[in-house]
């Protein structure tokens, strides 16, 4: 295969920031839910996707819908191009060296199993540490759990202070030669915490532990730069990105994606086959066997030059704005308690209410239009050391206004009215 080049197909523009503009791109925002204008707070599961997403979904099955690298017509070249300028607009947004390293996954849990699956297989054996933290989504739990009973090693938890930080103190005290990897979030999607990931893999080099960052949290909040942060791997969904589901991305150190063995066997994924022996295709191709997400590919694509057509600095700004206009707004209701209180947090807001339970809350939020999430968030462990069952998780994104927190603190007042 050629060496695909890196290019940013992101104009430079000046780019500016227009909430309502920009809502008015969302076409999902824009209905009513049980009588009432939707209020979508539920962003940390999944976001709405703009029209511009959902019109490059359209074009591809309506116009050059085709199988991609081995079609010799002209509707295949045509999808083949568009589904490779994709990993390159993706390369190009988390500033990875090249396009080759960045590998198509359903998703952030698909692209943590196939690091278990791979490198962990590969580099992890008996008496070995995996240091995970507390604030871990179960898909970045559950693969290290199975990978350590499977070899004998062992996986521990990474304590956190009482606002919902890493521990950096017990954090170094973890770190000894034992230690072979470490595997965090960059942002909680329970709290919003953001981790300090670029201060963790500093510290895991001096021990040359691998560091894996789930991104899932992040890359729609604030730029990320895998370079600057220093990790191994780092993942991201689609869908948590204003693109599509089933689309994802993996991204790894070329020279560690070089020597990892293949995840899935098949197609595509191969350099030649035969019946005395098989030998694997290169990067990005050995990861990626048989038919790919080429409409999720090309639609997450779309998103990401959406989002990076729009000023992120004032994105990020306006989003730290409504999380601090809640944090406001919530000492007006007695009775709330904020959970996680993390000096850098990133868009989520959660919370329980004294002598109501979450689940509750949400069911009744949601009969106001309201849409917010409640529950363990995958992460039980976390709620296991807070000592709660759930909280209730009102999560924004870009799209949303300030209008919007207050519909949703005048709903839960309504709420909280009933309930009491
Ligand atoms: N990690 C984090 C921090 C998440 O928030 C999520 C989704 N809630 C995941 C991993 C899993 O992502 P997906 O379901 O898209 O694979």
């Amino acid at each position: 295969m050629n060496e695909i080049a890196v290019t940013s197909n992101q104009v430079d523009k000046p780019r500016s920031f227009d909430v309502e503009k920009v809502r008015a791109d969302f076409p999902a925002l824009h209905q009513e839910v049980n009588g009432h204008p939707l209020v979508y707070l539920d962003n940390a599961a999944t976001t709405q996707k703009p029209n511009a997403v959902i019109d490059a979904l359209v074009d591809y099955y309506r116009g050059y819908n085709s199988n991609v690298h081995r079609g010799a017509h002209y509707l295949s070249d045509k999808a083949t191009a568009a589904f490779e300028e994709a990993r390159r607009t993706v390369s190009a947004f988390i500033h990875s060296l090249a396009a080759e390293q960045i590998i198509w996954t359903r998703g952030t849990t698909e692209a943590i199993n196939l690091i278990a699956a791979t490198w962990g297989r590969q580099n992890i054996q008996a008496g070995d540490v995996i240091l995970v933290s507390t604030l871990e989504h179960h898909s970045d739990i559950v693969p290290w759990q199975m990978l350590a009973l499977e070899k004998q090693a062992k996986v521990v938890p990474l304590p956190l202070t009482t606002s919902g930080e890493i521990d950096l103190n017990a954090f170094t005290d973890l770190l000894d030669s034992r230690v072979k990897l470490i595997s965090l979030n960059h942002v909680s999607n329970a709290l919003g915490t953001v981790n300090p990931v670029k201060e963790i893999c500093a510290l895991a080099k001096q021990y040359d532990i691998t560091v894996v960052v789930d991104g899932a949290q992040a890359v729609a909040h604030f730029p990320v730069d895998v370079q600057d942060l220093g990790c191994d791997f780092y993942a991201f969904s689609g869908h948590k990105l204003y693109g599509p589901t089933g689309i994802g991305v993996l991204w790894g150190r070329r020279e560690l994606l070089d020597a990892m063995p293949p995840y899935h066997f098949g197609g595509e994924m191969i350099e030649r086959v035969s019946f005395s022996g098989t030998t694997f295709n290169q990067l990005p191709y050995k990861f990626e066997a048989g038919t790919p997400d080429i409409a999720g590919a090309i639609g997450l694509a779309a998103a990401i030059v959406y989002l990076t057509s729009l000023d992120r600095k004032a994105i990020v700004q306006h989003e730290h704005e409504l999380l601090a206009y809640a944090i406001e707004k919530a000492k007006n209701i007695d009775g709330l308690v904020r959970v996680g209180t993390a000096e850098h947090a990133a868009g989520i807001f959660s919370f329980v209410v004294d002598g109501t339970h979450p689940a509750d809350i949400g069911m009744l939020l949601d009969q106001q239009g309201v849409a917010v999430r409640t529950g363990h968030h995958c992460a039980q462990p976390l709620m296991e050391s807070l000592g709660l069952p759930g909280t209730v998780r009102a999560s924004f994104s870009m799209y949303n206004t300030k209008a919007d927190v207050d519909s949703f603190f005048n709903a839960l007042q309504k709420v909280l009215q009933l309930l009491r």
